[in-house]
């Protein structure tokens, strides 16, 4: 067995950090974590935390930085992370990149790399403006690059397929303004640590492989 490996996924809304976190949990066989997952797992089990979370989620409000940051540090002590993960949308904030700094530091772990996605706004807003999501299975698509077989029909289970609200110029726009306000203050405290490895959000998908596996080693 190799050594653990421990990967922060970094990068706008829509530049790819999704697709790359599953490569790299294939190639190491590690788990890909993500915000929504965690939230909604803590919520179904009724830890502590997630029967706080829940009640924001219920009301549909934001869940503040120290509930996401509990419910994290219940899902990071679980034992199925002793050979890493791949945290995927965490931290998004300066306040979750300390909790997560302290909940290392505590458990004498550390973070091996910091991989940050990058694509300029334009790429972003049309990637996802052509995404269409099924709202029964969660299967998603790509008006150009991975379309459904019969147009608007989800291929997995035959739902009618929609735009998510997420996904529309408007919304995505301000998705990238909370993005560069919050998040990307991040960068520097990575990059200041040697941790980042920058990668292009538009690099070749069949080449993305071996891309990602020149940079983890
Ligand atoms: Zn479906």
């Amino acid at each position: 067995m190799s050594r653990p490996l421990r990967i922060v996924m970094l990068g706008p809304p829509g530049s790819g950090k999704g697709t790359r976190a599953h490569i790299i949990s294939e190639l190491y066989g590690i788990p890909v974590i993500t915000t929504g997952d965690m939230l909604r797992e803590a919520v179904a089990k009724g830890t502590e935390y997630g029967k706080i979370a829940g009640g924001y989620m219920s009301r549909g409000e934001l869940v503040p930085d120290e509930i996401v940051n509990g419910v994290v540090g219940e899902r990071l002590s679980m034992s199925d992370l002793e050979n890493g993960f791949i945290l995927d949308g965490f931290p998004r904030s300066a306040p979750q990149a300390e909790f997560l700094d302290s909940f290392l530091e505590e458990h004498g772990l550390k973070l091996d790399h910091v991989i940050y996605v990058t694509l300029d706004d334009e790429a972003i807003v049309k990637r996802l403006s052509n995404r269409r999501s099924c709202p029964s299975c969660g299967e998603v698509y790509h008006l150009v690059s991975m379309p459904p077989k019969k147009e608007g029909v989800c291929d997995k289970c035959g739902s009618e397929l929609v735009l998510r609200d997420d996904d529309r110029p408007s919304v995505i726009r301000n998705r990238l303004e909370v993005y560069r306000e919050k998040t990307q203050p991040l960068l520097k405290k990575y990059r200041d640590k040697g941790l980042m490895r920058e990668v292009p959000g538009d690099y070749p998908l069949d080449q993305l492989q071996e891309q990602l596996k020149r940079i983890l080693g």
